[in-house]
């Protein structure tokens, strides 16, 4: 008799998201059947880390549901802006409106104005993600993840999302937003914080 996979509950409504991770999962050979979060009211991501409010995010999802529940946040660590945007990444330009492309396009412009006079060996930075495991039980794990790389002067590329198109990763000729889905996974922040998490999932799952 096989196994019924055991429910995860993945802590966002983001269809691209949940896809990386089944297949993350997936690739790892957990017998998981991971859902995305019911409708509800949006938690606020009100920690000043990545991992505080991937925890936050987690917690929430695990009490909303009852089930073990998975979460990420991530974004871009500018070495010349002391780190910044970091946990501010969504929310860089502070435009509220329009389109997710609209916003990221302004989030891209003021990034690029405010490296403006900075030097190619000082433009370097890092996509950051921290997932966060949480049981109904209390369990608590944080997994990290990061891909260092550079800031371009000009966006270049049409896939990803966000500051893709200006972010050159250490060892690659083409920007984030050049890459294929499957050659960003196997180097990304997310795609390496996920792929611990799953590891630790197994681990707790089957204890
Ligand atoms: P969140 O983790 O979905 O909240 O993402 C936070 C923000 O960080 C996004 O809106 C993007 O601006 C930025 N970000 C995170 N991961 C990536 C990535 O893989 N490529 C480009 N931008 C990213």
């Amino acid at each position: 008799m096989t196994a019924k996979p055991v429910k995860v509950v993945l802590a966002s409504r983001n269809e691209a998201k949940l896809t990386e991770l089944r297949r993350i999962l997936a690739a790892s050979g957990l017998s998981v059947e991971l859902v995305a979060l019911p409708d509800g009211e949006d938690v606020a991501e009100t920690g000043t880390t990545f991992a505080e409010n991937a925890l936050i995010k987690a917690r929430a999802a695990a009490e909303q549901t009852g089930l073990p529940a998975v979460a990420d946040d991530s974004g871009l660590a500018v070495d010349e802006l002391a780190g910044m945007p970091g946990v501010r990444s969504a929310r860089w330009s502070g435009r509220r409106d329009g389109t997710r492309v609209e916003r990221d396009e302004a989030n891209n412009a003021l990034l690029l104005a405010q490296l403006d006079d900075v030097p190619p060996e000082r433009r370097g930075a890092a996509f950051v993600c921290a997932a966060a495991l949480v049981t109904p039980a209390g369990v608590e794990r944080v997994t990290h993840g990061e891909l260092r790389g550079v800031l371009l002067t000009e966006p270049r590329g049409q896939a990803g999302f966000g500051y893709d198109p200006l972010f050159l990763a250490g060892g690659q000729t083409r920007t984030n937003a050049e890459l294929t889905a499957a050659e960003k996974d196997a180097i990304s922040h997310r795609g390496l914080a996920f792929r611990d998490l799953s590891a630790l999932l197994g681990e707790i799952l089957t204890a």
